[in-house]
């Protein structure tokens, strides 16, 4: 594997109109189905099991989300983002241990906490203008190691394009579209290779104490309400 930083120095080389060549190949069209915005059901035997909505999000972009509700309300830090459950610990008072980075909050139903449907069923996200990378990319991704792949399996691909698991795959796109969302896609390897390195270089051990969640992010240590640990 090569260093996160060669991987860096690749997605700055990325050639944003071959992704959106790529892009047009494969062809995709929203069709507001949500499911990249709803927690995943698992399984197929009516247990009703379902694995939550895991979206990773940057510090910068909390911030701009807790700016995004209505009037002059901010939404509180834990309203928008929860500590990455991987690598946590089940323990007696629920997760505990050290996680890296934050993933987008979930409701009861373990949706994105910013996922609304109308009475048709169909789905819209209610923060769409400041939603992070990885919603304004999905279903793609691009093939560097150190980059975060969504949710859903690789399904197609085209060099350094991926396609996750996705029901709009397959449909038309016009070239303004396919390049903007070039554009975002190679904004997000570069951001996320950065958010990595810094996580790497802040990195320092820290005991979160039993029932405790310590949060290693691009800024340093933190608690699961976003504050730094003293
Ligand atoms: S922020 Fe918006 S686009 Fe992203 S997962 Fe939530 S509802 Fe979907």
């Amino acid at each position: 594997m090569e260093s996160l930083e060669a991987e860096l120095d690749e997605a700055r080389d990325l050639d944003a109109s071959d992704i959106a060549d790529a892009i047009e190949a494969i062809g995709f069209e929203c069709t507001r189905c949500g499911a990249c915005c709803k927690a995943v059901e698992c399984g197929d035997d009516g247990d009703g099991e379902t694995e939550e909505h895991t979206a990773t999000v940057f510090p910068d972009e909390i911030r701009r989300l807790q700016g995004a509700g209505e009037g002059d309300e901010e939404y509180d830090f834990r309203d928008v983002a929860r500590p990455m459950p991987y690598g946590l610990a089940e323990g007696e008072d629920g997760p505990e241990g050290e996680t890296f980075e934050w993933a987008l909050q979930t409701d009861d139903c373990g949706d994105c906490t910013f996922y609304a449907e109308d009475e048709a069923g169909t789905g819209a996200c209610t923060v769409h203008g400041d939603r992070p990378l990885i919603c304004r990319t999905y279903p793609f991704s691009v093939a560097l190691d150190g980059t975060s792949q969504p949710m859903g399996e690789a399904v197609d691909g085209e060099d350094m394009v991926r396609a996750h698991e996705c029901e709009g795959l397959g449909r038309d796109i016009d070239r303004s579209d396919a390049e903007e969302l070039a554009a975002a896609l190679k904004e997000r390897a570069i951001r996320e290779l950065e958010e990595a390195i810094a996580v790497r270089d802040n990195y320092e051990p820290v005991d979160p104490g039993p029932g405790e969640v310590v949060v290693h992010d691009s800024e340093g240590q933190k608690r699961p309400d976003g504050t730094p640990v003293e």
